[in-house]
């Protein structure tokens, strides 16, 4: 592995808020051991063998190939069908949500429940009435875990980092203007922060030079006593829509 390898490899576990990695003895499996002279000085350790982040020449579909009848973690065992991600593959803008509920395990697309419907009406009202024309198909949609996490949970940091390869190669692939992302699982993934939407949301950040706009989730909008988070929702993502279209 080259040193730009091995930079771009625990960039991107700093991406996921992993903040310290631990690098295993040699083992006999995984580390290649090559039979050395006898020397005085200890040899040098073993070279690190860990997997490219991304292929060279990556696209969605050798992605949803490499994600295939996924068993990496324990969210494949209540999976119904694999939620990978939908909309235009050469969109400049990207939503990110968290995971998939039950409506989309069961229909394998993201935000098609009662969240994805006001995501809709979010996207194409705002765009309606900044005089932008775009309809959801325009944009990509996905999340940051591709099966549903049992009774809706939160996903699990493990989930997060096992699934989290899968979605900064999306992202690498399809090189958008920009991101929107849909609540803190979503940010926290992105952005690798602990901070709540609140603090984070209507400015920019940045992930491997995309700008990253973070915004509440439709979810938590679709609670009564929230309203005032839907004013501000609009507000970010007209902002969004303003960057990414004008
Ligand atoms: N919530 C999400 O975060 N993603 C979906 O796909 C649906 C609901």
């Amino acid at each position: 592995m080259t040193e730009e390898q091995v930079r771009r490899y625990l960039e991107f576990y700093q991406d996921l808020g992993v903040k310290s990695l631990f690098r295993r003895t040699a083992s006999s499996t995984e580390t290649p051991v090559v039979a050395q002279p006898v020397v005085e000085s200890p040899p040098p350790p073993p070279p690190v063998v860990l997997p490219a982040l991304e292929p060279d020449q990556d696209t969605l579909l050798k992605i949803l190939e490499d994600i295939g009848d996924c068993k990496r973690c324990r969210l494949h065992e209540g999976r119904n069908k694999l939620v990978f991600g939908t909309g235009n593959p050469q969109s400049k803008l990207v939503f990110v949500g968290e995971g998939p509920g039950a409506d989309e395990d069961e229909q394998g697309e993201p935000f098609v429940g009662r969240a994805g419907q006001l995501l809709t009406q979010m996207i194409e009202g705002t765009a309606r009435k900044e005089g932008i024309p775009l309809l959801r198909p325009d944009v990509y949609i996905c999340n940051v875990v591709k099966c549903r996490p049992p009774g809706n949970r939160t996903p699990q940091p493990d989930e997060m980092e096992i699934c989290g390869q899968f979605l900064y190669r999306q992202i690498q692939a399809l090189r958008p203007k920009a991101i929107c992302a849909l609540g803190s699982t979503a940010a926290k993934a992105i952005l690798g922060t602990k901070d709540g939407v609140t603090r984070l949301r209507g400015q920019w950040h940045e992930w491997q030079n995309i700008p990253v706009m973070v915004t509440y989730h439709p979810s938590y909008l679709l609670r009564p006593y929230n309203q005032n988070a839907k004013k501000e929702a609009w507000e970010d993502l007209k902002k969004v829509l303003h960057f990414v279209y004008d």
